[in-house]
């Protein structure tokens, strides 16, 4: 069944695991997502970004999530991954997308706040949930979402409390050390700082940047308010790796093919699903 962003986050953040988002440019990852979670019980978020307009419009990909969710009994939350253009946001919504990042990290604090603010009037009306962003994460290698010019910039506590309480967000993405992509160096999450958000704002906190995240950084995260995860760069890695070692041996159908990507992303997915912790 299709819900919006704040039916999936709102049990997690209370019982303390986290909701995975996994981004989504294909039928095979649709369907692999939704896959684990149907194998899983576990709720779970396809997530499109505007990064991924070339692959497919917002119109198919959520007529696909749409059918795919209809048939699965878990909860799927069909989400709008990073974007600053809010005619794109609008489209979304039109379109059908339950849930939509507005990212105006970039901006000034300000400025940050009167758009999502407006973003947020919008889409409650229509009963779609809004995620935004405050600080902005570092790019590590491989990255598909972070920009090179992108300068890690931690979250600050109260500019995080006056920014929830200004804008109405439903979930809100901080920085912390996670970086796009994956590490260059070893990760060195702050959890302390995450720590102080989670005391100042009252609102499930989203973590960017899971690939290549230790697992006992992401419970600790998980601990502290972090209730919806994204991954994005491993899975792509694992299903490229997994493709690639097959056709050293194999050269199957491009059904069979579609088949076994399917898989492979699904199983990728299952593995996150296991560190999230929902039970
Ligand atoms: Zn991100």
């Amino acid at each position: 069944m299709l819900v919006n962003l704040k039916e999936i986050l709102t049990p997690a953040y209370a019982e303390h695991y986290a909701v995975g988002s996994f981004n989504c440019y294909s039928y095979e990852t649709f369907r692999g997502v939704i896959a684990a979670g149907e194998e899983t019980g576990t709720p779970v978020i396809a997530a499109f970004g505007a990064a991924y307009l070339a692959n497919m419009s917002l119109e198919t990909a959520h007529a696909i999530v749409a059918s795919l969710a209809k048939e699965a009994s878990v909860p799927v939350c069909f989400h709008l991954d990073h974007c600053s253009d809010m005619h794109v946001i609008y489209r979304a919504i039109k379109a059908g997308f339950g849930s939509v990042m507005y990212d105006g990290s970039m901006l000034p604090f300000a400025e940050n706040v009167a758009n999502t603010r407006t973003v947020c009037q919008v889409a409650h009306a229509c009963g779609v949930s809004v995620e935004a962003e405050l600080g902005s994460l570092a790019v590590g290698a491989d990255s598909h979402e972070g920009r090179a010019e992108d300068v890690e910039q931690y979250t600050d506590p109260q500019a995080a409390r006056e920014f929830v309480d200004s804008t109405e967000v439903d979930a809100l993405a901080v920085s912390i050390g996670t970086v796009h992509g994956l590490y260059k160096g070893n990760p060195d999450i702050r959890t302390d700082i995450l720590e102080e958000i989670h005391r100042a704002v009252d609102v499930p906190l989203v973590l960017h940047g899971g690939s290549g995240t230790p697992e006992d950084d992401l419970h600790a995260c998980i601990a502290r308010g972090i209730a919806k995860i994204n991954v994005n760069t491993e899975i792509s890695s694992a299903v490229v790796a997994q493709t690639a070692e097959l056709l050293t041996s194999e050269k199957p159908h491009y059904s069979v093919l579609s088949l076994r990507q399917t898989d492979y992303v699904k199983t990728a997915v299952k593995k996150y699903i296991g560190i999230f912790g929902h039970s």
